[in-house]
């Protein structure tokens, strides 16, 4: 169903081959900035493996990967300050042709730091 392209950006990131402002990295996960950041607080997680779009990391990917991944989202949301009710944060992960999805490696944007306003009505 997915056909993952090597030559995508954030592959290329994760080659060490396109500088990147790193804010956390495991053995499995990278967090990043965003270059075009939407928020104060606008960062990138995306896992290692080469898996192109959300629903394909949750199936394919290794518990290790999964767990990993969801440990170190925690992290930078505690590092960055939106944890919490006072604070708080948007997550996303555009899929696809009719999600908009601009780099076909999976991602989830981490957004906070600024009242966000409602999404869906
Ligand atoms: P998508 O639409 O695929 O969910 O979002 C891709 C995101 O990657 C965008 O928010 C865009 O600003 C970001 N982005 C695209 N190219 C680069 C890059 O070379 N470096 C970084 N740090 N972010 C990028």
């Amino acid at each position: 169903m997915y056909d993952y392209d090597d030559q995508n950006i954030f592959a290329r990131i994760l080659r060490g081959e396109i500088p990147s402002k790193t804010v956390l990295e495991t053995e499995h996960t990278l967090v990043f900035e965003d270059i075009r950041p939407q928020a104060p607080v606008h960062l990138l997680v995306i896992p290692k493996g080469a898996y192109v779009a959300y629903d394909q990391f949750a199936a394919e990917a290794s518990d290790a990967e999964i767990l990993d991944f969801n440990r170190v989202l925690a992290r930078v949301c505690a590092q960055t300050g939106v944890s919490g009710e006072a604070a708080g944060f948007r997550m996303i992960s555009n899929a696809g042709a009719h999600g908009v999805q601009e780099v076909p490696h999976m991602h989830v944007h981490l957004l906070g730091g600024r009242p966000l306003g409602r999404m869906l009505e």
